[in-house]
C-alpha cells in the first residue's frame, strides 16, 4: 500500500463478520490492481452520512454497505441506479473525484447470478421469503424479475413488510406457526433472508416442528452453515447458503469500482478458505 493505493471498504455494524476484505483483497492481488478493501464499523451512535461524507473526504473509491444501513444509503446518494430505486436499497457506492456519490445495488443480481449457478429455476414457482429488511428488498425484486408466481412473505414486524405489496405476486402472513406451516405447504423455495443465524445464540427463523421436503429448496442468505439449513438437509430438503450471492455481488462491485473483470474463481476461493 502506499499514497496512490485506492480504497474501498464495507460500512456496517458489526463487520468483523464479513468476509468481504479478503475476497476483494485477493481478486485486487490477482489483477496486481493498487487497491486496498478495509472493513468501516460504523456505530450507530454515529450517522451513515457522517461515515460517507468522511470516506469520500479522504479520496476513497468506492464502498459497499451491509447491515443495517442499506436502506438509509439510498437516502444519501447523489444518484442512484434505476435497479437500486426500485429495490430502495443501496449495498455498492461508487465515490467520484467531483465529490458525487453514485448509488448502485448488486445484490439482486447477485442473488439471481447464484441461483443460474445452482440450476434454480423459480419461474412460476411459489417461494418463501422470511424477512422484510435490505436484503429481502433485493430478493423480492429478484424473484419477480425472474417471474416467481408467488412470494409469501413473513417478517417478524409485518408492518415492514407491507411495502412489498407494490409487487401483485406479494403476499405478507404474520410472524405465527399457522403462517409458517401454511407457507411451507405451498413454497418449492424457502429463502432466510432475517440475520438470525448470524450468531450461535439465534433462535430458528422457522418453526422447527414443520418438517421441510425433500422436494423443496431452502437458501440461506447467511453464509454459514446456519441451524436452519442443517435442518433442510437433515429432512431432505436441498440447502444453500448465501455464500455464492456474496461472491457474485461482490463481482459486480469490483468491477463497478475497477472497470475490469472480476476473478471469480480466485474470490471463490478465496471465500471458501475465509
Ligand atoms: P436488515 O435490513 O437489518 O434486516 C434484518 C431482518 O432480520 C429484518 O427482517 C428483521 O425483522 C429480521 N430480524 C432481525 N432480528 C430478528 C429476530 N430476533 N427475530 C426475527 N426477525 C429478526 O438486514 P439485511 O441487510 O436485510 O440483511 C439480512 C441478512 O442477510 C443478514 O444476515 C445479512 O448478512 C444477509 N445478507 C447476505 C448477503 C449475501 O451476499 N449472502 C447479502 C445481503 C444480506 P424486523 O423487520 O422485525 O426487525
Amino acid at each position: 500500500m502506499n499514497g496512490k493505493t485506492q480504497l474501498v471498504g464495507i460500512l456496517g455494524w458489526p463487520v468483523t463478520h464479513s468476509k468481504s476484505p479478503t475476497m476483494h483483497n485477493a481478486a485486487f492481488a490477482h489483477l496486481n490492481l493498487d487497491f486496498c478493501y478495509v472493513p468501516l464499523p460504523v456505530n450507530p451512535r454515529h450517522t451513515l452520512k457522517h461515515a460517507v461524507d468522511g470516506l469520500v473526504a479522504c479520496g476513497f473509491r468506492g464502498a459497499n454497505v451491509t447491515v443495517p444501513y442499506k436502506e438509509q444509503a439510498a437516502q444519501l446518494v447523489d444518484s442512484i441506479s434505476d435497479e437500486a430505486k426500485a429495490i430502495g436499497a443501496v449495498n455498492t457506492l461508487i465515490f467520484h473525484h467531483d465529490g458525487m456519490v453514485q448509488g448502485e445495488n448488486t445484490d439482486a443480481q447477485g442473488f439471481l447470478d447464484h441461483l443460474f449457478e445452482e440450476g434454480v429455476d423459480v419461474s412460476q414457482k411459489t417461494v418463501l421469503l422470511i424477512g422484510a429488511g435490505g436484503a429481502a428488498r433485493s430478493i423480492v425484486y429478484a424473484l419477480s424479475k425472474a417471474g416467481a408466481s408467488k412470494i409469501l412473505i413473513i417478517n417478524r414486524t409485518p408492518s415492514r413488510a407491507l411495502d412489498f405489496t407494490r409487487y401483485p405476486i406479494v403476499e405478507v402472513l404474520d410472524w405465527s406457526d399457522s403462517s409458517f406451516a401454511y407457507a411451507a405447504k405451498q413454497a418449492s423455495l424457502v429463502v432466510n433472508a432475517t440475520s438470525l443465524g448470524l450468531n450461535d445464540t439465534d433462535l430458528m427463523p422457522w418453526n422447527t416442528k414443520i418438517p421441510f421436503s425433500n422436494a423443496q429448496i431452502v437458501y440461506d442468505l447467511i453464509y454459514s452453515d446456519t441451524p436452519l439449513l442443517q435442518k433442510a438437509k437433515s429432512d431432505g430438503a436441498r440447502a444453500i447458503s448465501g455464500g455464492g450471492m456474496l461472491l457474485w455481488q461482490g463481482a459486480l462491485a469490483f468491477e463497478l469500482w475497477t472497470g475490469k473483470k472480476a476473478p471469480i474463481e480466485i474470490m471463490r476461493q478465496e471465500l471458501s478458505n475465509a
